[in-house]
């Protein structure tokens, strides 16, 4: 089974709309739509926004879904020039640009325990969902998005990510679901269409376009379903 997680109802909606054989289930708050899709076993749910409600919605689905691949779909603000509105950022790596223990001699975006900054996607994911970008004709960049508690809507700060984590596009949830499959070993990606540039301009941007992004990114998800 694939576990599909995205932070907001927009950017699961059209997707669970073409779930065939559905089982709700809900725990902790969270409904789980369990079904087939494009003849792939998956379960579907909107995590709520931010790392402890993606965190915990990824847990959620190892622990009682069994899941063997978590897809995390959305949207996100772009810090790389070449991601334009709509287009597509695919992870190959997450990091948390709010995790900071440097006040004890720790790299910025350092988690404790595991030691790393960033978190590897799986290679295999990633070349899924650039085949079905390819597919689908949309552009993509793969590289680093970096997640945080915070909208980013400020120039100083959307800097500071982009050039210390080199990160293509930045949002809240990916990192988390990152760790969780971690540490328990479980293949993910993330998959964001670009709602926003993540400066001062971000959410006016965000308000009209977040909608046509997150169907963007749920659209090539859903292809990269019928090539799995
Ligand atoms: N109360 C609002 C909050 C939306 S926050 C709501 O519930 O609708 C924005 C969402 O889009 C987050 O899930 C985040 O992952 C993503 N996102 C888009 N642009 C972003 C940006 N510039 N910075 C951080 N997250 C962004």
């Amino acid at each position: 089974m694939i576990g599909i997680i995205g932070a907001m109802k927009v950017e699961l909606e059209a997707l669970k709309a073409r779930l065939q054989d559905v089982t709700v289930t809900r725990i902790s708050g969270v409904d789980f739509y369990s079904g087939k899709l494009h003849g792939t076993d998956v379960v579907a749910a909107v995590s709520g926004v931010g790392k402890v409600f993606s965190a915990v919605c990824a847990q959620t689905m190892v622990l009682k879904f069994g899941v063997k691949a978590i897809i995390n779909t959305g949207v996100a603000g772009g810090l790389s020039p070449n991601l334009k509105l709509g287009e597509v950022a695919i992870a190959s790596q997450v990091c948390q640009h709010d995790m900071d223990t440097s006040g004890v001699g720790d790299p910025k975006g350092l988690i404790s325990g595991i030691n790393k900054v960033f978190i590897d996607a799986d290679p295999l994911w990633v070349a899924k969902a650039e085949k079905a970008a390819q597919k689908l004709g949309i552009h993509t960049e793969t590289g680093v998005i970096a997640s945080g508690d915070q909208f980013v809507c400020d120039t100083d700060r959307k800097a500071w990510i982009r050039d210390f984590f080199r990160a293509e596009a930045v949002e809240m949830e990916g990192a988390a679901i990152g760790q969780v499959c971690f540490v328990n070993e479980i293949p993910f990606v993330v998959i964001r269409s670009i709602s926003d540039d993540a400066s001062g301009h971000a959410p006016v941007s965000y308000e009209s376009f977040f909608k046509e992004a997150a169907q963007r990114a749920v659209a090539l998800t859903e292809e990269m379903l019928k090539e799995a």
